[in-house]
This record gives structure tokens, sequence and C-alpha cells, in this order.
């Protein structure tokens, strides 16, 4: 008899987290888990110290310390356009948007109900959906611009449905979904009474003059949506784990009982210093999108020349490629086998974000969050994929 109870015999560890093991086993450049190699804005990291000195160093207030609570209704007004919310009925701070989803699937997901999702997805929706014993249907996102078939959307709809997961920008693709593609969501949602889990964790990472909406700010979204983001991606505090769900007060109150058990709060200090990174000035994302697009532009070409495909992403910091062009056609071997071992460089490899894993077979996934040093080390050593 297994000594594993059944439910996480149905999923393994992460392919991302596990490449980063693989990364530093070998020394290789690691372009696999999304992490940045710079540092956060000295004004956070001075005031996450001063925060332990001061003695935030108990439990915060289990649903987020108020001061975070309050700086992230007014930023999610003025950023996301959504309005008239309460900081103590529809907002949780959680351990890493990566909590607040699962917190909210558990909250809002009864055993065998479906959930629809956009194909490839970031690899945590698969187990999120198996924790909460749902069903995944899935609608696909085509390569190379991740569109998707409108008619795939609206027959993905059931009346099991329960809710669809949005993620924009996107992950792993860098989609970023457009207003018309937003608004069909929302209108087959309000007719089929369904809700939207949004993950927008990328939403200040945006190229070429896009702007980021938010579904909840569409008219008749905010009572059917949650909206989830967290600080890791727009100040570069992965480490820190600081996300936090945007609710109607009737799922709150489920998604607090979950993280109220799960985790108890996200850190007091460190959500102190969460305070000061949203009250920085409009310059700190500007400055942002620019060195991103900088990024992008470096290594978009790079990967070109080293032989690959390259799409560059309308969004957050991923490329998915794929290992054909240099003769391999399962990815999971390409990168575990070549590319960490002998090029030295790590990525993601792409069926990981499929299922089943067959369809995305091929594909592989770059991250370019990183110091241009970095990045051009990488881009030099995969240069050696056209001679190996
Ligand atoms: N979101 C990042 C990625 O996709 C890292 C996720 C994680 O490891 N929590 O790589």
């Amino acid at each position: 008899m297994s000594v594993l109870a059944d439910r996480v015999t149905l999923f393994s560890e992460s392919v991302i987290r596990e490449m980063t093991r693989h990364a530093n086993r070998h020394g290789a450049v690691n372009l696999a888990q999304g992490m940045p190699d710079f540092h956060p804005p000295q004004q956070i990291m001075d005031a996450a110290a001063k925060a332990i000195h001061d003695g935030y160093n108990q439990y915060a207030i289990t649903w987020g310390a108020p001061p975070l609570r309050a700086e992230i209704a007014r930023k999610a007004a003025e950023f996301n356009r959504i309005t008239n919310l309460d900081p103590d009925k529809h907002i949780t701070v959680c351990c890493g948007s990566t909590e607040a989803m699962m917190a909210t699937m558990l909250a809002l997901i009864n055993p065998g109900e479906e959930v629809i999702i956009f194909q490839p997805w970031y690899e945590n929706y698969g187990p999120d959906t198996k924790l909460a014993q749902a069903k995944p249907v899935y609608v696909n996102l085509q390569a190379p611009h991740w569109t998707f078939n409108p008619d795939e959307l609206r027959a993905a709809f059931s009346p099991k449905t329960k809710a669809i997961i949005v993620n924009t920008p996107h992950n792993p693709t860098g989609k970023v979904f457009t207003r018309a593609e937003l608004e069909l969501i929302a209108d087959l949602c309000i007719k089929h009474n369904v809700w939207v889990i949004t993950d927008e964790i990328y939403e200040h990472i945006l190229y070429d003059g896009r702007e980021h909406i938010s579904i909840a700010s569409l008219p008749g979204m905010a009572e059917r949506t949650v909206t989830i983001s967290g600080l890791s991606k727009t100040f570069s505090i992965t480490g820190w784990r600081l996300g936090y769900a945007i609710a109607p007060e009737s799922l709150t109150v489920g998604i607090r009982r979950v993280h109220d058990f799960l985790t108890v709060g996200a850190p007091h200090p460190l959500q102190m210093a969460a305070v000061e990174a949203l009250k920085l000035p409009q310059s700190y994302y500007t400055e942002l999108t620019e060195k991103y697009t900088q990024r992008r532009d470096l290594f978009c070409p790079a990967l070109k020349a080293a032989g690959f495909e390259v799409e560059p992403p309308q969004g957050a910091y991923y490329i998915m490629t794929n290992c054909r062009p240099f003769g391999w056609t399962d990815d999971i071997a390409f990168v575990k086998d070549h590319l960490i071992p002998t090029i030295g460089v790590a990525a993601v490899p792409g069926s990981s974000f499929y299922d089943p894993k067959s369809i995305g077979q091929g594909q592989v996934r770059f991250m370019f969050a990183k110091k241009t040093e970095t990045l051009t080390e990488a881009a030099n050593r995969l240069l050696k994929l056209q001679r190996t």
C-alpha cells in the first residue's frame, strides 16, 4: 500500500523548480525558473530591514497587514480599474500568488466541477486543479501568436463549468489577451454564470506600448472575478512570497478560511516593505518596461542566432520556442541531457505546460529576467548548439 494519499499521486513535483536544481548541479545559466538575478529597488530592501528593526516580527493580521491591504486597494483602483474595494472585505494577502490561486480554487470549486484552462498553462494550474478535484477542460492557444478559436472556447462551457482561469500576460507564451478576447470570455462567463480566476502577476511587464486590461474591470465582471497578483515579478522579490487575491466578499470569506489554516499569513516585515514598494512613483514602472524591453530585445535575437525560431513575447519574460531545429523531438531529453549539461543553459521542457504532455512535445521555454551579463553569457553558450 502506498504511503502517499491518493491526491498527491495525481501530479509530480514542479518541472520548473526541478530544472533549477539541475542548473545548479551543472553550473548552467538558469533561464528556467522565472526569477531575476538582479536586486530589487534599494528603497524596498531598506524598508524590509527597517521593518524588522521596527518590530514587525510577529504575525500580521491573517488577511494581510492593514496598510498593505489599503495600498493594494488603491493600486487596484488606479492601475487595474477595479474600484469600490473594501480592504477588509475583498482583499487577502497570501504567501505568493501561488497560495492565492490554490486557496481560491479550494474555496470555490467542488469535486467534479469543471475549470476551463487555456493551454499551454502555467504549470501550477494542473496540480491546483487536481488538489481541488476539479476536471480541467482545455482550450488551445495556437502558436505562433497564441490565439484561440472562439468556437472552441464556447464549446468548453458546460453546465458543470465553475470557473475559467485567465492568465494575462501569459506564462509560458508571453501572450497578452486583447480587450476583444477578454470581452468574449466575460460575455460567456456572464451567460453561463461562471467565475473567472485571473492570474495577473506579470501585469507590469508588457511590450510595444501594450496596455494591461484586468477582466474584473469589464462591466458585470467584478462580482464574478478573483484577481490574483503579487509583488514578486514587479519588484523582483520572488523569494519574499507576497501575493494577494481580490474577490467579492462572498468568496473572500472562503479564500480567507483556506489561507488561515494553510499558512496563517505572509511574512509581516516584508508586507510592511511591500507598502513602500507600492508607493514607488510612475517612473519606476516606466523604467521597468524599458529594462525588460532591452532584455527581450537582447535575448530574442540571441536565441535566433543560436538557431531557434522566435516570436517575441507581448508581455511577461518568457519565450516559448522549439528544439526541433536541432534534430530533437523530445524536449525533456533535449533540456536535461543536452542543453543543461553540454551547452550550460537551463530552460524548461515545454511539454510540462500541456496535458497530455505529448501535445507540447518539442517545445522549450526560456526566461530572460536576468542581467545583461547573464543573458550575454547564455547567448554565447547557446551558439554551441550549432556545433554539437
Ligand atoms: N512563475 C515562475 C515560472 O514560471 C516561477 C514559479 C515558481 O517557481 N514559483 O518559472
